[in-house]
């Protein structure tokens, strides 16, 4: 990916833990990588399609002057999100590094720096609901997805009604899949999504219960993440319908990490398998 680089740009600002810090202020370097393909900027020589270094470079200094952090941990984490939120359209990833030539420590160095790494990443989310208003319960869990700024919302499934997996003794559910782009780190997600069932009054019953809103990451770019309390890619996916019927819809192509098979292939294989 091409990137665009500024090295090193000088702020006096008043982050650090420190009271004189934030009394008397001092020095600090940023350094911005903003990867983007420059490919239309290079062939059109057109100031539009890239990003305006100038523009960037005083957008940092506004920030870093308007706030007042502890750690330039922070500086950095909140100075990339603005980033990448602002430039959505065009930005895929920043890598910012905030040093502090002058960190009041008693010891010699060069500079002490912290550097952070953040991009938007490719997410599929499946929302069931079988209790309520279902399409209502989906329209809400979809419509907490849109207003999050660390969220742009891509392509929507249509629903499909489906009979309950696992516990049947239950009333049919309305499933849909969408794809975001998101900034959240997936734990993050996670509680977005626990926090939107929350939020339609799910109540914890029993495994595959009843619910208004299920919420599921599916992918979360191609990870693997194996934790007790999270499984990335969604498990038993590929025996499932009402997860892989509207994945066809919007994402036919996308390759499951573990499984090296498309969503069609996994789709083709269920449906072979249910004759
Ligand atoms: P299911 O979605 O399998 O029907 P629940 O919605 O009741 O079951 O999920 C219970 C727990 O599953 C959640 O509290 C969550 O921590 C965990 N979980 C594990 N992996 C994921 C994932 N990829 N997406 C959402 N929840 C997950
Ligand atoms: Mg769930």
């Amino acid at each position: 990916m091409d990137v665009i680089r500024i090295e090193d740009l000088e702020v006096f600002a008043y982050h650090g833990v420190m009271e004189s810090e934030r009394i008397t202020g001092q020095k600090f370097l940023v350094t911005i990588e903003m990867f983007l393909s420059l490919y239309e900027a290079g062939g059109s020589d057109n100031l539009d399609k890239t990003l305006n270094y100038a523009k960037v470079c005083e957008e940092v200094k506004e920030f870093m002057l308007s706030h007042k952090y502890y750690l330039i941990e922070t500086v950095a984490q909140k100075l990339s999100e603005k980033l990448l939120i602002e430039y959505k359209d065009r930005l895929q990833r920043v890598r910012l590094t905030v040093k502090k030539p002058q960190a009041p420590v008693p010891a010699s160095f060069k500079s002490c720096e912290v550097t952070v790494d953040r991009a938007w990443h490719r997410v599929f989310i499946g929302a069931g609901s079988n209790m309520g208003d279902r399409q209502q319960n989906l329209r809400d869990g979809i419509a907490a997805f849109e207003k999050n700024e660390a969220v742009i919302m891509g392509d929507i499934s249509d629903i499909i009604e489906t009979k309950p997996y696992g516990y049947t003794q239950q009333d049919d559910f309305y499933n849909l899949v969408f794809e975001i782009k998101t900034i959240l780190p997936v734990r993050e997600l996670l509680k977005l999504c626990k926090d939107t069932e929350k939020a339609q009054k799910r109540e914890e019953t029993i495994r595959w219960g009843p619910r208004t809103l299920d919420l599921d990451i599916l992918f979360y770019d191609d990870e693997v993440i194996e934790q007790k309390d999270l499984v990335v890619p969604h498990c038993d996916m590929k025996n499932r319908d009402f997860v892989l019927r509207p994945l066809m819809q919007i994402a036919p192509h996308f390759i499951h990490p573990i499984y090296r098979m498309s969503v069609s292939e996994m789709y083709a294989a269920l449906c072979a398998g249910s004759k």
